[in-house]
């Protein structure tokens, strides 16, 4: 923990957010909830909770489970795949274990394969996601996907799914997505209050526990974070360079980016991914005639690389760059993840031609052995922007 920095959230599982969610889910299954395993930024959360389920998220970041997912996967494939497969062929991913179905969207190709094998293990429901985004059927073909996840779930878990539930979902996911944003905020301010740790407990937990759960937690992150700008506490240097970190989902060993750029005089202010503030972004139409095809809507305009043309990601990167104006963006790919290293190029002309700031590509994996690499290329681009 940061000198004079109080927890955000005080319930000792501080930059640990694997394990806070594990907690939570565990203990919402043993006040007899059912566990439903998501893969994805596209899982309709809404309808997974108004069928009364809790989500665990089931995308792994551990170096340690590459080599038993290589043993069916092949190695020139994404850690994130190989990672979360490796976990499920040791069988020591608690996540999987407790979920008693999965739910799983054709995004890229790597998961949308793997899917096939765990297929075999637990009752997994592919919903197809449509990936022209902008073409009209594309609204209703992914409203009639989340319709049918629904029916998956009622006849899973012996429940009913009301629109009256979703559209209460609705309202929830707008609360819990606010008030994250007001803290968000605090990322935005000349001295930044607040950590990229303590940004990713809270988005990795948001992820998992209800607007109710989530309340309290946030409203004393809040009021933490408004003492500590009032005590002028604040995180990194005031000259230190701001870094938005954009790019493919990172937790666990690939924090080590994070990390390196910090110890390399970085404060990062922004997490522009799934993994990050991506998944807080936009707002669910309340009252709508059709609660689901809200959620479809809202679902469709997650810009993740999968989707052709992907516009919208350079829209929200404007968004993101004009409210925390960083010095640098950084954009991390994951290997063999080719529909973001594709898409770095687009990015990266994005960012050095309009907003005229220096653009680093980090691709990487889950091993530690590019960390002094990183190293360098990160310390070489934000010496270009030292303020010193
Ligand atoms: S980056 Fe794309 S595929 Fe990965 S979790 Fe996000 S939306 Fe899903
Ligand atoms: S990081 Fe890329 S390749 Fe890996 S699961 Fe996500 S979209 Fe697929």
């Amino acid at each position: 923990m940061e000198d004079g920095f109080e927890p955000l959230i005080d319930d000792g599982f501080a930059g640990d957010a694997a394990k806070r969610c594990l907690s939570y889910i565990q203990s919402q299954r043993e006040k007899g909830k059912h566990i439903v395993g998501i893969y994805c930024g596209y899982a309709p959360m809404e309808v997974i909770r108004a069928a009364g389920l809790v989500p665990a998220v089931l995308c792994a970041f551990a170096d340690k489970t590459i080599a038993a997912g290589e043993t069916t996967l092949p190695a020139n494939l994404c850690p994130l795949i190989k990672s979360s497969y490796g976990f499920i062929k040791t069988d020591t991913c608690p996540f999987y274990a407790i979920s008693e179905a999965v739910i799983a969207e054709t995004t890229c190709d790597g998961k949308k394969k793997m899917f096939e094998f765990i297929a075999d293990i637990k009752p997994t429901h592919v919903m197809d996601l449509p990936q022209l985004p902008d073409q009209k059927e594309a609204l209703d073909n992914w409203t009639k996907m989340i319709k049918k996840l629904g029916g998956f779930l009622e006849n899973t878990f012996d429940c009913k799914i009301t629109n009256a539930g979703v559209a209460q979902e609705i309202k929830n996911t707008n609360l819990k997505n606010k008030l994250l944003n007001v803290i968000f905020d605090f990322a935005a301010l000349p001295s930044v209050p607040l950590t990229w740790q303590e940004i990713y407990d809270l988005t990795y937990f948001g992820q998992v526990a209800t607007t109710e759960d989530m309340l309290p937690i946030l409203e004393t992150a809040l009021a933490t974070l408004r003492k500590r700008v009032a005590d002028g506490v604040s995180h990194g240097k005031k000259d230190s360079p701001r870094v938005l970190v954009t790019g493919c989902p990172i937790g666990g060993d690939a924090t080590k980016v994070l990390k390196v750029i910090e110890e390399a005089g970085g404060v990062i202010v922004c997490l522009d991914s799934c993994s990050g503030m991506k998944a807080y972004a936009g707002h669910f139409e309340e009252n709508a005639s059709d609660p689901y095809q809200s959620v479809s809507r809202r679902y469709l305009d997650v810009p993740c690389s999968c989707m052709t043309p992907n516009a919208k990601r350079l829209t929200e990167l404007d968004r993101m760059m004009n409210k925390f104006r960083p010095d640098v963006v950084i954009d991390v790919v994951l290997h063999a993840c080719h529909s973001y290293n594709i898409e770095s190029s687009k990015v990266k002309t994005h960012v050095e031609t309009k907003h005229k700031k220096p653009f680093l590509k980090i691709e990487t994996d889950y091993s530690q052995g590019d960390v002094e690499q990183i190293r360098t290329r990160v310390e070489a681009v934000l010496e270009t922007v030292s303020k010193k």
